[in-house]
């Protein structure tokens, strides 16, 4: 007899013209050299028929990273149909510099921002000592962002808890703080079992936050250095993982086909277990989160003349979101 996975049947009532439930929005990272910049607008090209919810463009440390954030999220603006989210930290900068930078981006049009403390100047693992005159933290952020404008604002969420924390329950306080202060969806920081996913929006719900939580899904690249981008940011990486890509350390076409794979059975598992939005950190490459996302059922809107989003509607989880 042939069972056919859940996932798979609603996936495919997706593709008989039902109400379009699947939701993703993709993550990229400011390009550093002319190259990268070809690659980015390659992968936004081939992602945005795709029709994600929103694109975010993250903000790092140091006045030229954040220069090619705002120019970025600026040329998302003008040449795409897309809704960029633009990435904003509390580091090194005084309340007033980063009040300049979002009625910037409230001028040239953006309308959500992805609002985050950022890490320690010194880099990962350092103190974090927030700037003298500076946003305190990320639910400070949400309130200064909140009090210039009434723009969409997503936080981050730690289903592993952020390495800074002493608690799960410190964790929580602080998404808590962050929604009070107006914060309308979290975003997970990346993880690859999805027990612990549920297991962390369990006690978020038992918290009383009510928020979407959106998974963040990170396709596997590059194993070597999402190994080392996990232990930076206390993201587990399971051992399973690691035997999927052993021995294909010179093989990258497998690599790849692996990686697909790992990622597919990740979303089809969140699928078939209620989720129905998803973040995607693209690393800026398409090719990877394309396949997935055509998994979940989602074509290019010219192939199927798929109907806009209904305006205001929420992303969400569904029957926990
Ligand atoms: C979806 C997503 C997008 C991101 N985008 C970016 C980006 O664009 N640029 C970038 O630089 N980084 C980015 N990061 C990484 C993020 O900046 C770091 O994880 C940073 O260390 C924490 O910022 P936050 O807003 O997540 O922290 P918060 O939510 O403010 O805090 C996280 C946890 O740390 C605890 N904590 C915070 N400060 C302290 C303290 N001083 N002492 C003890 N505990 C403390 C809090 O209680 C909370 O539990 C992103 C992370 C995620 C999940």
């Amino acid at each position: 007899m042939h069972a056919e996975p859940r996932a798979s049947r609603f996936v495919q009532r997706l593709g008989e013209g039902g109400e379009r439930r699947i939701r993703v929005s993709f993550e990229f990272f400011p390009p550093k050299t002319e190259e990268m910049e070809k690659t980015l607008w390659e992968s936004i090209t081939r992602l945005a028929p795709l029709r994600p919810n929103f694109v975010s463009v993250t903000y790092g440390a140091g006045g030229s990273t954040r220069e090619r954030t705002h120019s970025t999220v600026k040329r998302i603006l003008a040449e795409t149909a897309l809704t960029p989210a633009a990435h904003l930290t509390c580091v090194a900068a005084t309340c007033e510099e980063i009040d300049a930078v979002i009625r910037s981006y409230c001028t040239a049009g953006v309308r959500h921002i992805v609002a985050l403390r950022g890490d320690p100047v010194g880099g990962v693992g350092e103190r974090y000592a927030p700037h003298p005159a500076g946003y305190r933290n990320a639910a400070d952020l949400v309130a200064g962002i909140k009090s210039l404008s009434d723009v969409e604002v997503s936080v981050s969420a730690y289903p592993e808890k952020h390495p800074d924390s002493p608690t799960v329950e410190a964790d929580l306080d602080m998404l808590a703080a962050k929604v009070d202060a107006g914060a309308a969806r979290a975003i997970t920081q990346f993880f690859f079992e999805n027990d612990l996913y549920f297991r962390y929006l369990d006690r978020v719900r038992a918290r009383g936050i009510d928020v979407p939580v959106v998974p963040g899904i990170l396709p596997v690249q590059n194993f070597k250095q999402t190994k080392a981008f996990a232990a930076r940011c206390g993201a587990s990486v399971p051992d399973w993982l690691a035997e999927r890509f052993e021995g294909l350390e010179e093989d990258a076409a497998t690599r790849k086909l692996i990686a697909a794979a790992v990622a597919a059975e990740q979303v089809l598992d969140l699928v078939d277990r209620g989720v129905t939005d998803f973040h995607f950190y693209t690393m800026n490459r398409a090719d990877l989160v394309y396949a997935v996302c055509h998994l979940l059922g989602l074509r290019p809107s010219h192939a199927n003349g798929a109907l806009p989003l209904p305006a205001g509607e929420r992303v969400g989880v569904r029957g926990v979101g």
